[in-house]
């Protein structure tokens, strides 16, 4: 039987940090993932959506597919519904089964009336093969959100801590961005140029400044601008969430697993789904118990040290599921904080056309679709406190050519009439979109529903979460910030989001097994360690006491680099075994 040091289950963003640093220390890191290496294949690259084979058409499982309704306004017109189709693909390009996690076979659960959009790969490298990339830091008061506000709880840890984790982070995957944000609210980087400015983005840009003193800058996003540690730098291609075939946005499979396997250190087993953690008599984890997603066939791996990284969800499902007599409530769950405090950013946008570049010249304005970004300015001194809501919000100002023409001024024309109405008005378009802090509400968490098992007979989560108030008042601020910026970049305005977006939106889940000193009040410690159970780490978002803006890759990845690095330490001074 092949012996490991540590188990590490996930292989996303932050399972790919921990499978790099422990390799790179020596530990014999078995890395095992529900998914397998399958995203080469199936990245769309470079065609249009023509030439794709089912024409970008895809239609889904109609048996399980949800309806989820959000509002948007529409000037002339009021108040409409909106409604997306969910089956467990994020986007329709993809036309497998077996990288998106359709909600046929992964079943999980929700109230009738509260649909949750749980979007979730099962691939090496999780989501980070599809994911846009956005990745700001969080600034100090996202670590201290409570010392401002009084509302919840702080992280344990502060910026100045977290400062030189990040800065590590960019270095190892790759961001560009800023140049500078001149906002502590949204700490520069250590970033290579930022891609440059659209020109709507531009008019945009000029026009937040001029009239309202806010300052733009490049959105940092995981992906070079140069040529970097022997990546390409970006062709500026667009659809970087379609996966890069060039490598040059970061992935786990592109930048982290590479070096870890060149250790000799890393086994990696895929397709293969864990269901519980093991745990010894006296109450330590043991290793993980795990079914093949193929074969059915189950089987157990060992070690001495288990990191769950699966997901925020998914790792507050696995801890639930880990039942035993001495874990009645689930694994590490003394403080019943296990699965609770699920929380997400909210989005919210604005769009709208500058009629003046009616009929410009078609130029390439392609690359990806960061756009420009305005850091927080609301709620965060005492001036700027907001009397209707409390945290802050992020704007990314965006415009260009695209891919498609668009629906030009959306009339009803037919033959020449048509054509000539697309050109005319291809390029014209603006938004303004916003990232908003969700915050804690006791109705939002995840649980086992005690009918329901996944194809794999493991029980399903159950998961629960609406927006309330605040996140409306957050929604109605970032629209009116949209609509005067719109207005005075000289655009029209089109519509806006009236509802806080559909929960599970975001694709930003966190919260669900948060870090903190207090045992009766955390599951972790300022570690990842669980308070239970020495042995046990967390290595995702489930740790985030608060979700701040959005984005949480990046601190995702940073924090797990500073936990990895410091449970090296715990091994070597001997406080753990291997
Ligand atoms: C289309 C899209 C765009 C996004 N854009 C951004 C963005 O711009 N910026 C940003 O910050 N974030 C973005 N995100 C979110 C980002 O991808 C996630 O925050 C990040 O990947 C989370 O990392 P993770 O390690 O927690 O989980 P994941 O990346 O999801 O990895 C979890 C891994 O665990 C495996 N797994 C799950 N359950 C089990 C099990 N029971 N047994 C074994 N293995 C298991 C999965 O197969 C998966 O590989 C985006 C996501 C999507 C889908
Ligand atoms: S735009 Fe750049 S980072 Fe995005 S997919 Fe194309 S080459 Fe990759």
């Amino acid at each position: 039987m092949q012996t490991f040091d540590v188990i590490v289950v996930g292989s996303g963003a932050g399972g790919g940090i921990y499978a790099k640093v422990l390799t790179e220390a020596g530990a014999r890191v078995l890395l095992i993932d529900a998914g397998g290496h399958n995203i080469d294949k199936d990245i769309r690259h470079h065609q249009w959506p023509w030439q794709l084979p089912q024409r970008d058409q895809y239609r889904g499982d109609a048996e399980y597919t949800v309806r989820l309704q959000t509002k948007y306004y529409v000037p002339g017109k009021g108040a409409q519904t909106r409604a997306t189709t969910f089956d467990g693909s994020a986007h329709n390009t993809y036309y497998n089964d077996h990288f998106w996690a359709k909600r046929r076979d992964w079943k999980y659960t929700y109230p009738k009336d509260k649909p949750y959009r749980w979007v979730r790969v099962r691939a090496l490298g999780g989501k980070t093969n599809c994911w846009d990339a956005g990745a700001a830091r969080w600034g100090p008061l996202d670590f201290k959100p409570a010392t401002y506000d009084g509302y919840d709880v702080d992280w344990p840890v502060d910026y100045a801590e977290m400062a030189p984790w990040y800065t590590k982070t960019e270095q190892l995957i790759g961001v560009s961005g800023g140049p500078d944000t001149h906002s502590e609210h949204c700490p520069t980087g250590s970033w290579l140029p930022p891609m440059a400015g659209r020109c709507g983005e531009l008019r945009l840009a000029n026009a937040a400044a001029k009239n309202f003193g806010l300052f733009s800058f490049g959105s940092p996003k995981a992906a070079i601008t140069r040529n970097y540690r022997g990546r390409p730098a970006c062709h500026f291609c667009g659809p970087c969430h379609y996966g890069c075939d060039s490598g040059s946005k970061f992935t786990t499979i592109g930048v982290l697993l590479p070096s870890a396997l060149a250790t000799g250190k890393l086994t990696i087993r895929m397709n293969t789904i864990v269901g519980s953690v093991l745990t010894t008599s006296d109450g330590l984890a043991r290793g993980v118990s795990y079914i093949d997603r193929y074969t059915f066939r189950q089987g157990e791996a060992y070690a001495p040290i288990v990191v769950l990284a699966a997901s925020a969800i998914e790792t507050a499902r696995l801890m639930l599921n880990s039942k035993s007599s001495r874990f009645p409530n689930g694994l590490a769950n003394s403080s019943g904080q296990v699965g609770r405090n699920l929380v997400e950013n909210i989005t919210a946008s604005v769009s709208g056309d500058l009629p003046d570049f009616q009929d410009r010249e078609v130029i390439n304005e392609d690359g990806w679709g960061m756009g420009l970004m305005i850091a927080p300015f609301v709620n965060v001194d005492e001036k700027s406190r907001n009397k209707n809501f409390i945290r802050r919000h992020g704007l990314t100002l965006h415009s260009g050519f695209g891919m498609g023409a668009g629906g030009g001024s959306s009339r009803y024309l037919f033959g020449e009439d048509q054509k000539r109405d697309v050109r005319r008005w291809y390029g014209t378009n603006i938004s303004v979109a916003g990232q908003g802090e969700g915050i804690q509400n006791p109705n939002n968490f995840v649980d086992i529903d005690p009918e329901v098992k996944d194809a794999w007979g493991i029980p399903a989560a159950r998961i629960q979460l609406t927006f309330g108030e605040n996140e409306q008042k957050m929604v109605e601020n970032i629209t009116a910030w949209g609509i005067k910026l719109i207005e005075a970049a000289g655009g029209e305005v089109k519509g806006w989001t009236a509802s806080p977006s559909i929960p599970g939106g975001s694709i930003h889940e966190q919260g669900t097994c948060r870090m903190g000193d207090d045992p009766k009040k955390f599951v972790t410690n300022r570690w990842g360690q669980c308070h239970d159970i020495k042995n046990l780490l967390i290595g995702d978002g489930a740790l985030h006491p608060t979700c701040s803006i959005g984005d949480p890759t990046l601190t995702i990845m940073a924090v797990s680099m500073r936990n990895a690095e410091n449970l090296v330490k715990l091994v070597r001074n001997g406080t753990l075994k291997t």
